[in-house]
């Protein structure tokens, strides 16, 4: 028994030593942290806002504002950004850059700003990361910068790229944002025109794939469901498709981004999933 651990140990000691140098630098740890970046009222009537076909009746949930942040080797990218500190009620209580502070990071160590769609409870804190380069679905920065944006488009909330000389890449279609597979942006558009969600591959969890406001609740997503405010219905429920079958293929765990029954799928603040 001890001869046979120990041959075993010189065996896995060998590989150890076969496995290149260069291994570590290849494969960046990925690590993904859930942030609460808004303060959830009490729970709301989905219908009529969320559905275009008459569903829910009664039906009452509470929605959550999430916004993420991404560790990829020494770089930082946050996905969404939630609400701005001056939205009343919604407000968060403690700010995002306040919450990174708790982890070590600080604003100039975020690389990438990802945002899913240009909606407000989105893109509310982006002004704190005004070195990062803004990433966002080229359809949905078309609208933010056009001489008449939608009212529910806030340009403000994103001056530090629309005015302030700030770096922005435009996403047309999906974006490996680092280049080697483990993060990247898929094109989902529908809810917005230039909507994106955002798959991380995670070592140890697998496939986590970020809704942005693809689905905003587990009902509208199972039953492909629209809300009455969308850009354009046929694109919304082919991007719910598309997503059903990357969580398939990929095994991915789906988060919804707004619905409180998907926030234990990744540990609690301040800990990461890996
Ligand atoms: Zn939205």
């Amino acid at each position: 028994m001890r001869q046979s651990t120990m041959v075993l140990a010189l065996v896995l000691g060998a590989h150890a030593l076969a496995v290149p140098p260069t291994f570590a630098q290849e494969t960046p740890e990925v690590a993904l942290t859930r942030l609460d970046c808004g303060t959830p009222q009490s729970p709301l009537a989905v219908a009529p806002r969320f559905t275009d076909t008459y569903d829910y009746p009664g039906l009452k949930l509470q929605f959550v504002y999430s916004c993420y942040l991404v560790k990829h080797g020494n770089d930082y990218m946050m996905w969404d950004t939630g609400q701005a500190l001056n939205a009343g009620p919604v407000a968060p209580k403690v700010s995002a850059v306040d919450l990174l502070a708790q982890l070590k990071v600080t604003p100039d160590q975020v690389k990438y700003v990802g945002i899913s769609h240009f909606h407000a409870d989105h893109i509310g804190q982006a002004n704190s990361f005004p070195k990062s380069t803004l990433l966002i679905g080229t359809g949905d920065w078309e609208l933010l910068t056009s001489k008449q944006p939608p009212p529910n488009a806030k340009p403000e909330l994103v001056s530090s790229w629309v005015s302030g000389g700030g770096k922005v890449e435009t996403v047309p279609l999906d974006k490996d944002v680092f280049g080697d597979g483990t993060v990247v942006m898929l094109y989902t558009p529908g809810h917005t025109p230039g909507h994106h969600v955002l798959l991380v591959k995670l070592a140890q969890k697998g496939h986590v794939l970020l809704s942005g406001d693809a689905a905003h609740f587990r009902e509208n997503y199972d039953k492909a469901g629209v809300p009455s405010f969308n850009t354009d219905r046929s694109q919304t429920v082919a991007s719910i498709e598309r997503i059903k079958s990357v969580v398939a293929n990929l095994k991915a765990d789906f988060i919804i981004q707004h619905d409180l029954r998907d926030v234990g799928k990744l540990p609690a603040f301040p800990a990461a999933a890996k």
